[in-house]
């Protein structure tokens, strides 16, 4: 597998993908990230830095791990940027990957073809837009998007399907659900015949404690600001008509293998508590 394969990876000559947040931009970068000038996220104490695919490549891999018998996590490592992991989800009608990663390699990219490829790729929020148009690009598969998020796509592709409403439906039940919350066109991807009794893949739509014992929404993860009651309640009644037994965030301790929906319903009821006292 030579550069052809992964063509748009190799351009040494532009710095354009944000150090902090792994958002890849179309050419050149801006002098600024706009995703981490956002409340949402942060720029270092350090400064704006870019790096690229180029440079990524002398000294990270992606690590592969097997959650379930049809899923796997993927992460950069050593952590580069927000260090999420993607989910590959193999599925009868097609493969899913949920959430992206601002790096690819030529050993991911045989991994996922010997399992059949990806026939979408589908995203929680904009955090993790990272290098999408390249992933899509090299698995010939669009991007699932939900349409209130259209100005935070900074690498502009035609693969990019942008839905709108409550929920985009895709094969085998899969459906990814618009929760809203930490980003207005934020989603959860909703996997009804993985695990037990269905699972449900969250990013940080839904952000799950260290604990693994509650599951909180935020505005802002990083700068800590809470969301309004009327949008937690959104969220949740999004959420608790679904079936589902397991939950995975975007960080590899995020794993819940069972009794998730009760969590999540205790977590959004002491949520109305606090709030309404
Ligand atoms: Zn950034
Ligand atoms: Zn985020």
């Amino acid at each position: 597998m030579q550069g052809d394969t992964l063509p748009l990876i190799s351009h040494p000559e532009f710095k354009n993908i944000c150090h902090t947040c792994g958002t890849r931009y179309a050419q050149q970068a801006p002098e600024n990230c706009p995703v981490c000038d956002d409340q949402r996220q942060y720029v270092p104490a350090s400064g704006q830095k870019w790096t690229s695919c180029d440079e990524l490549s002398k000294t990270k891999s992606i690590r592969l791990g097997k959650l379930l018998p049809d899923v796997y996590d993927l992460r950069i490592s050593p952590a580069f940027g927000i260090a999420q992991r993607a989910h590959l989800i193999l599925l009868p009608g097609g493969n899913i990957l949920w959430d992206c990663l601002p790096y690819l390699d030529e050993a991911t990219v045989a991994f996922i073809r010997s399992k059949g490829g990806l026939k979408a790729i589908a995203i929680s929020h904009p955090h993790y837009y990272s290098l999408m148009a390249v992933w899509a690009d090299t698995f010939d598969c669009p991007v699932y998007l939900h349409q209130a998020d259209k100005e935070w796509v900074m690498d502009k592709s035609e693969r990019i399907v942008f839905f709108e409403g409550h929920k985009q439906v895709l094969w085998d039940g899969v459906e990814i659900i618009h929760t809203g919350g930490h980003f207005a066109g934020s989603t959860v991807l909703h996997v009804p015949q993985t695990g037990d009794n269905g699972s449900l893949f969250v990013g940080d739509s839904l952000q799950i404690a260290q604990s693994r014992q509650f599951i909180s929404v935020m505005y802002s993860y990083p700068n800590q600001i809470p969301l309004p009651l009327m949008e937690i309640l959104h969220i949740s009644g999004q959420i608790s008509p679904l079936k589902l037994n397991s939950m995975y965030g975007a960080f590899e301790w995020q794993n819940i293998p069972t009794g998730a929906k009760e969590i999540f319903e205790r977590s959004m009821k002491r949520y109305e508590e606090i709030y309404r006292h």
